[in-house]
C-alpha cells in the first residue's frame, strides 16, 4: 500500500504524446514550464512559479532544432537530461515530458508559421528564422499538453511577447511571465555553461555595464555624446565582444523609443563565439 502510493506520487516520465495525454486526462488546472534542459535557478523559479499557481506541473525538455540557425549551435547546445531528471523529481514535479523529433515534427521539421517583416527585429533579424522555428514548437507542444497555464521567462522578452501575441488567443492558456534570475549581474541561461570562468565573470561586467548605462538614461544623466551607438562601440572594444544589437525599446509593443519614455534596454551579443542575450 505505502509502495504504491510512492509510486503514484513519483514524477511520472513520458515520451510519447499519447502516453502524455493520457496522463493528464485528469489534471484541471495544468502548469506547463517548456525548456530545453540544462536546468538552473531560472528554470527552478518558473517551476516554483507554476506549483503555486497550478494543481499539476508538466516540465517539457525538448531541443527543438527549428529554431536554430546554426547547426553548430543546435549540436554545442549544453544537454544534461539525468541531472535535470535529479532535479525535477527533487522538486516534485508531476510531470515530464520528453519527446523526441518523430513524436513533434514526425521527423519532417516542417514550419508553417512565417513573421510578418514588422516584427523581424532584434533576435527576429539577427537569426533568421528563429522565431517561426519557437512559434512552430510550441503551437505543436500547446496542442499536445493543452494548459491551463503557461510559465515562461521574462530573459528571453521577445520570445514570451511573440508567443503571448501569436498564441494566446489560439491556445487560450494564462501566461505567467517571470522574472529573470541572476547570478549577480549575470542572467542565468543553459549557455553560461559553454563558458570560461574568465568568460563568464566578463560577461557579468557587461551585465553590471548594462544595468549602469540604464540606470544613467533614466536617471538623464548621460552626455548627448552618449549615443546608443557611442555605448556600442564602447562595448565593444572594452570587452571585445560582437555586438548584434543594443536597443532602447518601449516593453509594450517593442517600438523603438528613448529614455525619455518608459523603455527596456535590450542586447544581444557574441563573446567567444557563444551568443547571450539580456534586457534589463
Ligand atoms: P530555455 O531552456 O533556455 O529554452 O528556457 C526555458 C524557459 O526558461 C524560457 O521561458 C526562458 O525564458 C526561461 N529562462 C531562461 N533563463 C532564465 C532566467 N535566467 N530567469 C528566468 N527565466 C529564465
Amino acid at each position: 500500500m505505502f509502495y504504491l502510493l510512492i509510486v503514484l506520487l513519483q514524477m511520472k516520465i513520458l515520451k510519447t504524446k499519447n502516453d502524455l495525454k493520457k496522463a493528464i486526462l485528469n489534471t484541471k488546472n495544468l502548469g506547463f514550464v517548456p525548456t530545453m534542459g540544462s536546468l538552473h535557478d531560472g528554470h527552478i523559479s518558473l517551476i516554483k512559479k507554476s506549483k503555486k499557481n497550478s494543481e499539476k506541473t508538466l516540465v517539457s525538455i525538448y531541443i527543438n532544432p527549428t529554431q536554430f540557425n546554426k547547426k553548430k549551435d543546435f549540436k554545442s547546445y549544453p544537454r544534461n537530461i539525468n541531472d535535470d531528471i535529479i532535479i525535477l523529481k527533487k522538486m516534485k514535479v508531476d510531470f515530464l515530458f520528453i519527446p523526441n523529433s518523430k513524436q513533434i515534427y514526425n521527423n519532417k521539421f516542417k514550419v508553417n508559421f512565417k513573421l510578418p517583416r514588422f516584427e523581424r527585429i532584434m533576435c527576429a533579424n539577427h537569426r533568421k528564422g528563429h522565431f517561426e522555428g519557437v512559434l512552430e514548437v510550441m503551437d505543436r507542444l500547446l496542442n499536445i499538453v493543452k494548459p491551463n497555464n503557461l510559465f515562461l521567462g521574462q530573459k528571453d522578452y521577445q520570445q514570451q511577447y511573440l508567443i503571448n501575441k501569436y498564441l494566446k488567443k489560439k491556445h487560450k492558456f494564462r501566461l505567467f511571465v517571470c522574472k529573470t534570475i541572476r547570478n549577480k549581474y549575470l542572467a542565468l541561461s543553459s549557455r553560461n555553461l559553454n563558458l570560461s570562468k574568465e568568460l563568464l565573470s566578463k560577461a557579468n561586467y557587461i551585465a553590471k555595464e548594462l544595468f549602469k548605462i540604464k540606470k544613467k538614461y533614466r536617471l538623464k544623466r548621460f552626455r548627448s555624446s552618449n549615443s546608443i551607438s557611442f555605448l556600442k562601440n564602447l562595448l565593444n572594444k572594452k570587452y571585445q565582444i560582437k555586438i548584434d544589437y543594443l536597443e532602447f525599446r518601449n516593453p509594450k509593443n517593442l517600438k523603438k523609443t528613448d529614455y525619455r519614455n518608459k523603455f527596456r534596454l535590450f542586447i544581444a551579443y557574441h563573446i567567444n563565439g557563444i551568443r547571450l542575450i539580456d534586457n534589463i
